[in-house]
């Protein structure tokens, strides 16, 4: 190990035999943690070859059970994303898809750092379920298209044990790691095609587009040379997506945008990754049609019923849909007024998704208890005129010392100007696959741009 560790240092590539040998050593207990620490501090200095990167995943993938979804008879696609603030997709988006035809075996994450974790939202719904077994698994995707779970230990463990060690040591923000990391898990999985939501922006783990372009490409060489389809959208996330940041307050929201409600720009990421979905899939021919399909499936009911199937199947009340006071409430709640008058120019993505891990919903250590119940729900979004004393956000906490902590920290958080911001964005910023980089526009007619922060 000093040997791979010096060579490594020194800035040469690992064989995919020296790979092999350093993933199969870790998971035996054989290579102590502080060796592997000193590896992986030498990769983030040194970088890693695709050829690298794509041996380590393999190796992580492989040092556990891959499943096998061939008995599922229908397109197996699953959606990942890199991580950000308010970033509920995932809820709507599994049942959806499943409802356009599609199966869907997600494995999901916790939190990290300050983003939330779908696991995490999904925990806040009474009884749900987050761990099922293999063959539970794989039944579920089978009998009703669609089920989220959390990587069990049996499910790539060098990965789980590779990251658990990364969190302490600095490590994380090292694209080929973090592409390692999320595909081999993600592969292990069985599906044949994944779309990847890659974050960019303020409260995203990559904040500019070229470091967003870099990771995608590399998640798609990796899911393409395993014999999977994968494409990657950009998406913007330089403030929350919708409202609500928070385990209960988000699946609240994601009850919302299933009546047929919920956030336009929600809305639209959910939408323009089903119709990724079906295109990798194979099942629509342009997005025009993909994207009408998904429309359909979310306005006609079918997503939503598919959800309470998804909920009953893993034990969470499904009464939870008609009935959202069921979910966690918090005690304190209270208004975060706006300080002037202006225009909103800037909502900070990253600092609400701290101030929310301060409030309970995310954790600081490894074993600490999230708390479903808080969060902050916006209640303007960037681009909105704002008056004085105007509530722009409400803060849902636990107790008031938490509450008045937040109110203080959300002042840094929003920026007000005397104009409107100057330009608008796009919040799905392109496409990459495997043939290249391309512009990605919602279809005609639909709304496709938000005010871009100045
Ligand atoms: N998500 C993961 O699963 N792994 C990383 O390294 C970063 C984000």
């Amino acid at each position: 190990m000093q040997g791979i560790i010096e060579k490594k240092k020194h800035g040469y590539s690992l064989t995919l035999d020296e790979w092999s040998w350093v993933v199969k050593g870790f998971v035996s207990g054989i290579i102590p943690d502080y060796q592997m620490s000193a590896l992986l501090m030498a990769v983030c200095f040194q970088g890693m070859s695709r050829e690298e990167t794509i041996a380590l995943t393999g190796e992580m993938m492989r040092s556990g059970e891959c499943l096998d979804l061939g008995s599922v008879g229908r397109p197996t696609v699953d959606k990942h994303s890199t991580g950000g603030v308010g970033d509920k997709v995932s809820l709507a988006l599994a049942p959806l898809a499943a409802a356009a035809g599609l199966a869907v075996p997600m494995v999901s994450g916790r939190g990290l750092g300050h983003t939330g974790g779908t696991l995490d939202k999904l925990a806040s719904i009474p009884g749900f379920r987050t761990f099922l077994t293999p063959s539970q698994f794989v039944d579920q995707v089978t009998a009703i298209g669609c089920a989220i779970m959390g990587q069990s230990e049996g499910m790539a463990p060098a990965d789980g044990k590779v990251y658990a060690l990364r969190d302490v040591t600095a490590t994380v923000d090292c694209i080929p790691l973090i592409a390692a990391s999320i595909m081999s898990k993600k592969l292990a999985a069985g599906p044949s095609a994944l779309v990847m939501d890659v974050k960019v922006g303020n409260g995203a783990f990559m904040r500019s587009i070229e470091d967003a372009e870099r990771l995608a490409k590399i998640l798609i060489e990796i899911g393409e040379g395993e014999g999977r389809a994968v494409s990657a959208l950009l998406t913007s996330m330089e403030q929350p997506l919708g409202f609500a940041v928070g385990n209960a307050l988000e699946v609240r929201e994601i009850i919302d945008l299933l009546d047929g409600r919920g956030p336009d720009d929600l809305r639209e990421i959910t939408l323009g990754l089903a119709a990724e979905m079906m295109l990798l899939a194979g099942t629509e021919r342009d997005l025009e049609s993909a994207w009408a399909t998904a429309e359909l499936k979310l306005n006609n009911g079918d997503a939503k019923t598919k959800f309470a199937q998804m909920l009953e199947a893993q034990g969470g009340d499904p009464e939870v849909i008609e009935k959202p006071s069921l979910l966690a409430l918090a005690p304190h709640v209270v208004e975060f007024n706006s300080p002037d008058d202006g225009y909103l120019i800037c909502f900070d993505a990253r600092l609400v998704g701290e101030i929310a891990v301060g409030l309970g919903a995310g954790r600081r250590k490894v074993d600490d208890d999230v708390d479903p119940s808080v969060g902050i729900v916006l209640a303007a979004k960037i681009g909105a005129r704002v008056e004085k004393g105007q509530p722009i956000a409400f803060v849902h906490a636990a107790d008031e010392i938490h509450a008045n902590d937040a109110l203080l920290d959300l002042r840094d958080a929003v920026e007000l100007g005397s104009e409107p911001p100057s330009g608008n964005e796009r919040l799905i910023l392109k496409k990459i696959d495997k043939t290249g980089i391309k512009s990605w526009k919602v279809p005609d007619g639909k709304n496709g741009e938000h005010p871009a922060i100045s």
